[in-house]
């Protein structure tokens, strides 16, 4: 790679299953930098056999990991935690060499992914049982939990570790063992964690990361028996084919797909709140991530004054190698990514969209941070994830018209909204379809609270006491005769 880790050791080329590192026979995948758009490492493409073997060494490690006490496994992900910590550079590094976002977020990522396996270290020691009362003298009726078991995990690209961390996190925590895919765009940081893991205590088995083709790994991993919950993030494509394939081994889901996240700027917004919630909630990793505001709604008494001064903002952001700390954002993933907002920004213009800042293509996959004004209400930008740095205004009059737009779409990720009136928030915040409401801010994500969607954004919440919810079954034991 074209810059150096101070620890070489986790730049890993192997998968780990049951405690070994692993080639696989076939030919190993490459994986690129997006900046350079050269390979730069390459990654094992595991076979179905490989997958199954994973698989095993998962549901022989879990009895024990089980039967551990939850501080002592609180113990051995504080270890990790640590071991995270001490090694934030490098695997900074392994992010933008591998995923394009710059540094500096990358090693915020590796901050906020850390945080999941922090606070599940202790979150599994307060998981309470519930006493219920007796329906008939002489009993005593009470509902505990037990971990599900062997739990597959398949994780996206544009947040490499905090993807991960926010499934292994609650797994391990609650007992269960995990098999794990990163996209393969992104293998190295989660190999890199794999192997921190180790280091960490985490016992052979607990914890395996495969790589290699999606659609083969994914079809052992959802149609085995032996794994009993199935944790994805992506694209809602791909969630509901997996989810379809979970269904004949009835495998507990969480899902986290897709966002159209609305951004709601009303006319007694604050002007400074407003323009900070746009520029986070739409430009934070290069805007490729599923709560990024895709649709920002203004209303037409604030509009120009907030065009003027969010255009000044994006005019002042550059795009760039992501380890050049002039650079606001790296460059786009892949090709295909790229292509989808240049498809944006051009359909948008030829209805009529003004370009206000940016717009421009400086070379390889980086995008200029973009602002459109003017976007008429159905603009395709508005009815799919744009993934990129292209921010799309559009303007309302009412209340009722704002809500309505908001809420007409197939998703209900994240949603935003700026006002500073008490009951235009309230209205708003419980009218929105969406599992998370941002108010007068772009940046809701954090491990103790409940992230997640509705409607065809998935299922299941992950962070907070939900999140660990996800990975254990309600067992109910009922005592007669006392
Ligand atoms: P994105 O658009 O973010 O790349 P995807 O849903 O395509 O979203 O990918 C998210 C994760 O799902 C990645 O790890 C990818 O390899 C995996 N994936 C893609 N297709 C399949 C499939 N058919 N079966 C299992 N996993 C898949």
């Amino acid at each position: 790679p074209r810059v150096k880790l101070s620890n070489p050791d986790l730049l890993i080329e192997k998968a780990l299953m049951g405690g070994e590192w692993v080639t696989g026979s076939a030919e190993p995948i490459e994986v690129d930098d997006p900046f350079t758009q050269k390979s730069f490492a390459t990654v094992p493409s595991l076979s179905k056999e490989d997958a199954t073997r994973a698989i095993d060494a998962a549901h022989d490690a879990f009895p024990a990991w089980a039967g551990k006490t939850a501080a002592e496994r609180g113990k051995i992900l504080r270890q990790w935690f640590e071991l995270i910590a001490d090694n934030t550079d490098d695997l900074a590094r392994l992010m933008t060499l591998e995923n394009g976002k710059t540094f500096k977020e990358a090693q915020g990522e590796v901050a906020y992914a850390n945080g999941f396996i922090e606070f599940y270290a202790d979150e599994a020691t307060r998981r309470m049982g519930e006493i219920i009362p007796a329906n008939e003298p002489g009993r005593r009726m009470q509902a505990d939990r037990q971990p599900v078991g062997v739990c597959a995990a398949i994780t996206p690209w544009n947040f490499p570790l905090a993807m991960l961390t926010r499934k292994v996190g609650p797994a391990l925590a609650a007992g269960c063992t995990m098999i794990a895919k990163p996209a393969s765009q992104t293998p190295l940081t989660a190999l890199a964690f794999a192997k921190l893991g180790e280091e960490a205590g985490v016992p052979k088995g607990v914890f395996n990361c495969i790589t290699g083709k999606a659609s083969v790994l994914g079809e052992v991993l959802t149609s085995s028996s032996r794994v009993r919950k199935l944790t994805f993030t992506g694209s809602t494509e791909v969630g509901v084919k997996l989810y379809q394939d979970c269904a004949a081994t009835m495998k507990k889901i969480s899902m986290e797909l897709g966002g159209n996240a609305p951004l709601l700027i009303f006319d007694d917004a604050d002007l400074d709140a407003a323009i900070n919630t746009a520029m986070v909630a739409k430009f934070r990793n290069s805007g490729q991530t599923c709560v990024a505001a895709n649709r920002i709604y203004v209303q037409d008494g604030i509009k120009d004054r907030f065009l003027s001064a969010f255009a000044q903002k994006v005019k002042a952001m550059k795009a760039g190698d992501g380890f050049d700390e002039n650079s606001d954002v790296g460059p786009l993933i892949d090709q295909k990514g790229f292509e989808k907002v240049q498809e944006h920004r051009d359909s948008a213009l030829k209805v009529g969209a003004q370009c206000l800042a940016g717009g421009g293509e400086p070379g390889g996959l980086l995008f200029e941070p973009t602002l459109l004004g003017d976007v008429p209400q159905d603009a395709q930008l508005t009815k799919e994830e744009t993934f990129g740095p292209l921010a799309g205004v559009i303007t309302f009059s009412s209340f009722e018209e704002a809500l309505r737009l908001a809420n007409d779409t197939p998703f209900g990720l994240a949603a935003y909204l700026c006002s500073s009136d008490p009951k235009t928030i309230e209205r708003a915040s419980m009218g929105l379809e969406s599992g998370m409401v941002g108010i007068n801010t772009g940046l809701i994500s954090t491990p103790h609270a409940p992230f997640g969607g509705v409607k065809m954004s998935g299922l299941g919440r992950e962070g907070s006491h939900h999140g660990l919810e996800e990975y254990l079954n309600v067992k109910y034991l009922c005592q007669a005769g006392l």
